[in-house]
C-alpha cells in the first residue's frame, strides 16, 4: 500500500503534558482520511506537526516517503494545501485577489488556473464581493481554493464544517468527494462528527487523549457495523455446511463463532442444526450505529 502520509511513535509534549502519545498514523493514497476525536484529543496537534508548524517532540512521520528530518520535507510539504482552525483569506480582497495574493505568497506565475480553480470551488460568480461579505460557506470554499493554488496532492481540513449550515456542509462535502474522484487529491479531514464524516470517508483514524486508538477502513467499519446475528455454535463445519446449502451470507470468526448477515428462520435453523448434531451455544442479533462503535471505542458515552 502507498500511503502519502504515515507516521511512527508520533509524540508531542507542551512542557510535561503528552498531547500526543505513540500516533501510529497510515494514510493511504487517494484516501479520504477522517481524524475523528472529541474537543482537545489532538487532531490540531498532529495537524500542525504534519504541517511543520511545531517541531515533533519523539517519534516520526513521512509525507510522500519523505521522512520529516529528511532536507526534501520541505519539498514534499509543498504538495501540501492546508486549512488549519481557520482559512487564511483576505478579508478585505475579493476571491480572485485571495488567489493572486496567494500564488505571490507562494511565488507562483500568474495564470489562467485562477478562474479554472474559482470555477471548482463555485465562487467564479461574485464578481467584485469582497471575502468579509461572504457566508461562511463560502470562506471556507474560498480557503479550499487558496489550498488549490499550489496544485496540492493532499489536502489537510481541520474541522472543515464547523459553523456552516446544512447547506454550506452539504456544499463542502461534494466538492471535498469532486476534488478526491476528479483531481485525485488525497484528503485528511478532523472533525468531530462522525455522521458527517461517514458520508465521505474511505478511511478513519480514531483518536483519543493523544492516542489512535483505531484506524479502520469504510469497509471495514461498514461490517462492523452491519446488522447481523452472532452465533456461537459446537461444530463450525456443520454449520456453515448449512449455510452453504441454504445460500445464506455469513462469516466465520473463529473456531467457535460465526456471524450471519441474512434474516434467518430460528427454529428452522435451530432444528436443522440439531439434525447435524451441531448445538449452538450463544445467538445474540446485533446491530451498531456509527455513532455507538466510536462511543464503545472511546469507552463510554460520558467521555463523548
Ligand atoms: P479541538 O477539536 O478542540 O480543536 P483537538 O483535538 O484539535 O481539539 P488539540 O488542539 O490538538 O486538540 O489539543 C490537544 C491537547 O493539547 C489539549 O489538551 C490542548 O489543551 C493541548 N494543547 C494544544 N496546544 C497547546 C499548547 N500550545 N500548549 C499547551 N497545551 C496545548
Amino acid at each position: 500500500m502507498e500511503y502519502v502520509l504515515e507516521t511512527r511513535n508520533l509524540e508531542k509534549k507542551y512542557k510535561k503534558f503528552k498531547a500526543l502519545k505513540n500516533v501510529n498514523m497510515h494514510l493511504p493514497k487517494g484516501a479520504i482520511y477522517g481524524l475523528i476525536g472529541k474537543n482537545g484529543a489532538g487532531k490540531t496537534t498532529l495537524i500542525r506537526l504534519i504541517c511543520g508548524l511545531q517541531k515533533v517532540t519523539n517519534g516520526s512521520y513521512t509525507i510522500f516517503g519523505i521522512l520529516n528530518n529528511s532536507k526534501k520535507i520541505n519539498m514534499a510539504r509543498k504538495r501540501i494545501g492546508a486549512i488549519i482552525e481557520q482559512p487564511s483569506i483576505c478579508l478585505d480582497m475579493n476571491a480572485k485577489d485571495n488567489l493572486i495574493e496567494q500564488c505571490k505568497i507562494i511565488g507562483l506565475p500568474l495564470n489562467n488556473d485562477i478562474k479554472e480553480i474559482l470555477k471548482t470551488v463555485g465562487l467564479d460568480d461574485v464578481g467584485k464581493k469582497k471575502a468579509t461579505n461572504f457566508s461562511l460557506g463560502m470562506k471556507q470554499r474560498l480557503g479550499l481554493a487558496i489550498a488549490l493554488v499550489g496544485h496540492p496532492d493532499f489536502i489537510i481540513l481541520d474541522e472543515p464544517i464547523n459553523g456552516l449550515d446544512p447547506e454550506g456542509i452539504i456544499e463542502i462535502r461534494e466538492l471535498i468527494i469532486k476534488l478526491n474522484q476528479e483531481k485525485g487529491i488525497t484528503f485528511l479531514i478532523s472533525s468531530h462528527y462522525l455522521d458527517e464524516l461517514a458520508k465521505i470517508a474511505t478511511h478513519y483514524g480514531f483518536i483519543d487523549n493523544g492516542e489512535i486508538i483505531k484506524e479502520i477502513s469504510n469497509e471495514e467499519l461498514i461490517k462492523n457495523c452491519r446488522k447481523r446475528t452472532e452465533i456461537r455454535v459446537s461444530d463450525v463445519k456443520e454449520c456453515v455446511k448449512y449455510l452453504e446449502q441454504e445460500k445464506i451470507s455469513y462469516e466465520v470468526i473463529s473456531e467457535e463463532q460465526i456471524n450471519i448477515y441474512d434474516d434467518i428462520n430460528i427454529s428452522e435453523f435451530v432444528v436443522s442444526l440439531s439434525n447435524r448434531n451441531c448445538t449452538i451455544i450463544e445467538f445474540k442479533e446485533k446491530e451498531e450505529t456509527l455513532e455507538n462503535y466510536y462511543i464503545n471505542l472511546i469507552g463510554g458515552e460520558g467521555n463523548v
